[in-house]
This record gives C-alpha cells, sequence and structure tokens, in this order.
C-alpha cells in the first residue's frame, strides 16, 4: 500500500503575477495541449529525455477521452453496494484467480485489508466536490487577481486496469466573487482523484467544478502524473509524464493567461 496524499505537505501557496515574469517567459518550454473545445490530448514529458516529442502519440490509445462532468453518478451505485462480506468474497475470489490460497496464513486477513483500503481509496464517491465548495466559500473582498495552488499530490486508479498513477495537479483562477480556502481545492482533487479515472476526466471534472461553483473569470487545471500500469507493464520506461490540462474563460480565450499561468507553475522548479 502506498502512502495517502497529505495536504499537510501540500507546497500550495498564492501567487500573484510580478514584474519579473517577463523574464521567466522566455525560460517557457511548454506547448499547449488543448486541441479543440471540450477535449484534451494527451502529451509526454520525459524530464530524463528532452524533447522527447515522438513519443506521445503512443500514449494515446491507452487513455480515451469521454464527455467530463463534475456530477458524474456511477451507474451502479444506483444498483446499491454489495455487503462488505460479498466483497471480501470477491477478494478471495481474485485471489484464487490469481493463483493463491486465501486460506494460508499470509492471505487470511488480506481480503477485509483490502476492503477497507478501498473505503480511503475509493472514498471519493462519497464525497461531492461541488458542496465541497460551496460550503467553505468565503468572501474576500477587492483581490481579483490569478489564485494559484500547485503542486498538489493525487493518488488515483486507471479505470481501465485498476492500477494507481498519481502525480500532481496544479489548479488557478480568477476570482469575481470572492476567494475559497486553498485547502479546499486540494479536498476537489482527492475527490476526483479517489474513484476510477483517466487522467483526461478527472482534469476536466476539477475544472468543471470550479467554473461551475465558483464562477472565476477563468480557471485552469494542469495534471502531470505516472501511470504504473504502462510503467509495470513495460509499454513505457519509468518516470514518463502524461500532461493534461483544460483552460476555461479567460485562460482559454487569451494564450497569454495560458502563459502566465503555466509560467508561475513551473516557477521555483528549476
Ligand atoms: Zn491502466
Amino acid at each position: 500500500m502506498y502512502a495517502k496524499p497529505d495536504s499537510t505537505t501540500m507546497k500550495s501557496r498564492v501567487a500573484r503575477a510580478g514584474d519579473a515574469m517577463d523574464a521567466a517567459l522566455k525560460s517557457l518550454s511548454y506547448r499547449s495541449v488543448e486541441a479543440e473545445e471540450g477535449r484534451v490530448l494527451p502529451m509526454m514529458r520525459n524530464d530524463n529525455a528532452p524533447r522527447a516529442e515522438a513519443q506521445a502519440p503512443e500514449i494515446a490509445p491507452e487513455i480515451a477521452p469521454e464527455p467530463a462532468s463534475a456530477t458524474r453518478v456511477p451507474e451502479g451505485l444506483a444498483l446499491g453496494r454489495p455487503s462488505r462480506e460479498e466483497a471480501e468474497a470477491a477478494v478471495r475470489t481474485l485471489l484464487r484467480w490469481a493463483g493463491d490460497d486465501p486460506n494460508r496464513e499470509g492471505l487470511r486477513d488480506t481480503p477485509a485489508r483490502v476492503v477497507k483500503a478501498y473505503g480511503q481509496l475509493f472514498g471519493g464517491y462519497d464525497t461531492d466536490a461541488e458542496e465541497l465548495l460551496e460550503r467553505v466559500f468565503e468572501e474576500v473582498e477587492g483581490y481579483s487577481d490569478i489564485v494559484l495552488v500547485r503542486d498538489i499530490p493525487f493518488y488515483s486508479h486507471c479505470e481501465h486496469h485498476m492500477v494507481p498513477f498519481m502525480g500532481l495537479a496544479h489548479i488557478a483562477y480568477y476570482p469575481t466573487k470572492g476567494v475559497v480556502g486553498l485547502s479546499k481545492l486540494a479536498r476537489v482533487v482527492d475527490t476526483f482523484a479517489r474513484r476510477l479515472q483517466t487522467q483526461e476526466t478527472m482534469t476536466a471534472q476539477i475544472a468543471d467544478v470550479i467554473e461551475s461553483i465558483l464562477k472565476p473569470r477563468g480557471v485552469a487545471v494542469l495534471v502531470e502524473a505516472e501511470h504504473l500500469c504502462m510503467a509495470m507493464r513495460g509499454v513505457q520506461k519509468a518516470g514518463v509524464s502524461t500532461i493534461t490540462s483544460q483552460f476555461r474563460g479567460a485562460f482559454k480565450n487569451d494564450p497569454n493567461e495560458q502563459v502566465r499561468f503555466l509560467t508561475l507553475v513551473r516557477g521555483g522548479k528549476g
């Protein structure tokens, strides 16, 4: 099992644009990946291999873009959840399917542990991201410049193989009627990450809910992640990141705003 994201170690900050921004723009090497309305195309970034752009198409078939909605309700929930006993029995079945003996000493308590762990790893199904933002809305008069929370760690599971993917989310918005508590943006990320996901859907869901509840002048979301289902199956080398982004409002309409966002995200990272 891996560590859960810990919001107390999150390096979040509110960033305001400064006059020194112009210098930073010159070192920017990011290119926009948003090709058309409502779609985000995956892009590869390999820190160990500069300019490995030719690899990009290989990642695309793995993750099929789908319509994203912040309020998507998993259909299975409408049928009711199985009991804990049923869930544990299912884990025992998978253990036997994998070729092991669920009754041997080391595995005896595993089904119970797995079911308990699922409660946390997939706890996002029990959280309403809209409610999260509504509940903690705070008026901050007079501040309408960019609010950026970056390096929000998350752990999710791909919906294709139920294998973890993890990374960092960066969120920016231009408030129109107030600023939400910064830790709540991290909880929004957690809410969507702790479900079966594609990175593209998660990126869009984060942007959707911020747009619909906070009604900002613009919102930008960048997610960079490593997918273990690719690393473990040997399709890609370890250390390869997939980057997805969503730009709404001012960030969508003005390329300079995208540059500003990306510069702030990359700022201080060398
Ligand atoms: Zn997968």
